[in-house]
């Protein structure tokens, strides 16, 4: 039988530089299909947990000291980031980055998974496409000229041409207009239902991500301090106390 869970933190512990300690011990669990927010401030330690999952800490700088990460009921602590890839693991970084010389139909290609055959590339391309027609109108043109909104839908675009199985994404929502917030989270959230796809969404802007998201946690200081219902966690004043007062 499957996992129940797709992934799986028990207790990881991140030293950047040998002496800061940027995570303190997170547990976190994202069941199959989920959906699930990491929540908090700017520092901390939500992109820190998301790199400890798809393993682009730095090596010489940020390690994973303690604990364990397992994707599918297996530890994959001593993986590289492309082998994490192929098991199904995508990281959208924070920033939107795509290739901005290259029109998004190139960004998408120069994305797909080396494995698959070009039935494949296409299958998916189309996909992508039928997720954000907005993408598919702006196909030939540079990147580099897409807004905001748009580069964020290539650089998720491009994340599912890898064919994930666990979408991780770092503030999707930074820069963008509520409106544009909104659409995008509505399409992920439809991606997560129509295709399975497990989603771990990092956010700060809290109000955004439960509305989208069953579960929640809040980290604080390199800890999780809070793991509830997306509902139970909008009605909480600590949170609503941290995303009135916040950002
Ligand atoms: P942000 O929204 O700003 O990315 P965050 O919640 O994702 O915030 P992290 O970026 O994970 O937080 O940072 C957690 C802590 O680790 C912070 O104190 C930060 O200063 C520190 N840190 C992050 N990256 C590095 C690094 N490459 N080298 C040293 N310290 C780092």
């Amino acid at each position: 039988a499957e996992p129940a869970l797709i992934l799986s933190l028990n207790n990881v512990e991140v030293i950047y530089d040998h002496v800061s300690l940027a995570i303190k011990g997170v547990s976190i669990d994202v069941p199959q299909g989920a959906m699930v927010a990491l929540l908090g401030a700017n520092g901390a330690g939500k992109s820190t947990t998301l790199k400890s999952i798809s393993g682009l800490l730095r090596p010489e700088r940020g390690l994973v000291t303690r604990g364990e990460v397992q994707f599918l009921g297996q530890n994959i602590d001593a993986l590289a980031p492309q082998e994490r890839v192929k098991l199904g693991i995508v990281h959208v970084l924070e920033g939107r980055r795509v290739f901005e010389h290259m029109t998004p139909d190139e960004n998408l290609v120069a994305a797909s998974a080396v494995r698959g055959t070009r039935q494949d590339m296409l299958r998916n391309k189309d996909m992508v496409y039928s997720y954000f027609p907005r993408l598919h109108q702006r196909r030939t043109a540079q990147s580099g000229y897409l807004s905001g909104g748009e580069q964020q839908m290539l650089a998720i675009g491009r994340a599912l041409m890898t064919q994930p199985k666990l979408l991780m994404l770092d503030e999707p929502s930074l820069g963008l207009a509520p409106f544009l917030v909104a659409e995008i989270f509505d399409i992920v959230r439809r991606i997560n239902n129509e295709e399975g796809l497990s989603v771990l969404l990092v956010e700060q802007n809290a109000i955004a991500a439960l509305e989208v998201v069953s579960h929640g946690y809040m980290i604080e200081n390199g800890r999780v301090v809070m793991h509830d219902s997306a509902e139970a966690m909008k009605k909480n004043p600590d949170i609503q106390e941290f995303y009135l007062g916040g950002t």
